[in-house]
């Protein structure tokens, strides 16, 4: 049913596909006061550029960005006549060094003191966060358009492009709430279907696999923790999807761990394209069919801290802090993201100038600490976790420094002894001192932005930042 009322069917994919890029699309984004489809163009030129010539625009965009944000914002006006600090003479990227780094509590302090002076149609938000604490911000119409113009370019590095069929397994509140005419409209246009991901019982998943064999999408979107359910449920069911043409699995918003990779590239019979963004920091990077997470170079920069905000080398993992060009309206400067991660100095295979990320490690909260102090990633208990037989999801859960809960929904063959090989592997890396509990249950839901968490740390904020100590691998 769904197919025959479908825009676009009975006509060859790709001039219906060219028709929503090249047409409507742009359409939408000039009625909504976006300039993406310029930024597009820019993009898919400068991601060739030589190195040095990259260089040079990065550095007189961002003083060009300082001298509008020294002048237009309260907040960094204030900061930089104290510190003595005059845009106008920024001559390298290393010279925004010499500002300290912005933190949500810097954030939330400042308040409307981020927001410049005659900025106009900006959009507010808020975000959750773990701590219940939101953080309350304002994104303008030139973020926005960099941003869409920039995960435009992304998509189409895989060799598909707004108007493909797209199938979204996605559950952010603002997404499932702006579910109005327009909306809709849109995404029939777009040939766009969302699938909740606050709804994956056993019977919706049925329905979603059912969905997506009908709908056919040249592309999928997802949390990868709720695509790689969907892709163990079809597989459980024995249900092909590697016969559909998916050409590529787009996956963002948490860490992708390799089991999650292999699974959807098995079930769907595509590669899969990391994403790397969030709503405060904006799209900061994207994976290219050759393997590089390429930094949005051109108008991002991305530097990496360690505890104490010193900036590090290439090869050296410490806290993302980035600073995006694009958001004069209410910026940012140095915002730290919470996140963990490594850049290279390696150039890609595909000859895109822009610098790699070698490794995400996800969200602070993605981490447990450990008796005596030491950081544990979530690959970490990934890697423990995946050794023992017939666990099919789990969350690991910190109660106390020495109190860790192993949530597990298994099947055969798991059993004392996997549950026995849990507990002594998890108390090696946590340390003797820590108690393992490790609990069966019949599932576990996804949190309520629909996302699914690996670790979820019940320490205070303070106890759990990653900045007392260095992660360890
Ligand atoms: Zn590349």
């Amino acid at each position: 049913m769904d197919m025959v009322f479908h825009p676009g069917f009975g006509r060859s994919r790709s001039a219906y596909t060219a028709l929503c890029s090249g047409v409507l699309f742009p359409v939408h984004e000039l009625l909504k006061g976006h300039s993406s489809v310029a930024v597009r163009r820019r993009l898919e030129a400068q991601e060739w550029w030589p190195r040095d010539r990259l260089e040079a625009w990065r550095v007189e965009r961002l003083r060009d960005f300082l001298m509008a944000v020294g002048a237009r914002v309260p907040h960094y006006r204030a900061l930089f006549a104290r510190l003595d600090f005059d845009p106008a003479g920024v001559t390298s990227l290393t010279d925004l060094q010499r500002l300290p780094l912005t933190d949500k509590g810097v954030v939330r302090a400042a308040g409307d003191r981020l927001k410049a002076e005659g900025a106009r149609g900006l959009s507010s938000y808020s975000t959750g966060g773990s701590t219940g604490d939101p953080l309350i911000f304002s994104i303008g119409k030139a973020r926005r358009s960099h941003d869409v113009g920039a995960k435009w370019r992304a998509t189409r590095w895989w060799g598909v492009d707004i108007g493909d069929p797209e199938l979204l397994v996605w559950g952010s509140p603002i997404e499932l709430k702006a579910q109005d005419r327009v909306r809709q409209w849109r995404d029939w246009v777009l040939r766009t279907k969302l699938l909740s991901a606050f709804e994956m019982s056993a019977a919706n998943l049925d329905r979603f696999v059912a969905t997506i064999r009908a709908r056919r999408p040249a592309m999928l979107f997802a949390y990868p923790a709720a695509l790689a359910l969907v892709a163990s449920h079809a597989r459980a069911r024995g249900i092909a999807l590697d016969d559909l043409g998916v050409r590529v699995a787009f996956v963002t918003s948490e860490p992708l761990y390799p089991a999650q990779r292999a699974a959807i590239t098995e079930a769907f019979g595509c590669p899969v394209a990391n994403g790397y963004g969030a709503r405060d920091s904006g799209f900061l990077a994207h994976e290219c069919p050759h393997g590089g997470m390429h930094v949005q170079a051109e108008d991002i920069i991305v530097e990496i801290v360690d505890g104490a905000g010193r900036v590090l080398g290439p090869g050296e993992a410490g806290e993302i802090v980035v600073t995006h060009t694009a958001t004069r309206d209410f910026p940012f400067l140095r915002y730290r993201t919470g996140d963990i991660g490594v850049l290279s100095d390696e150039a890609c295979p595909c000859g895109r100038s822009l610098p790699l990320l070698r490794e995400i490690q996800g969200r602070a909260i993605e981490f447990l600490l450990a008796t005596d102090g030491r950081v544990v990633s979530g690959h970490a208990m990934e890697y423990t976790v995946r050794q023992v037989a017939g666990v099919e999801r789990y969350q690991v859960v910190q109660h106390r420094r020495d109190l860790v809960e192993l949530r597990l929904v298994v099947r055969p063959p798991f059993g004392a002894a996997g549950a026995e090989r849990l507990v002594r592997d998890c108390t090696a890396r946590l340390g003797p001192d820590t108690t393992i509990r490790i609990s069966l249950v019949p599932e576990i839901p996804n949190d309520r932005n629909g996302k699914y968490r690996h670790v979820v740390s019940h320490l205070p904020a303070a106890e759990r930042t990653w900045a007392q100590a260095s992660p360890q691998p």
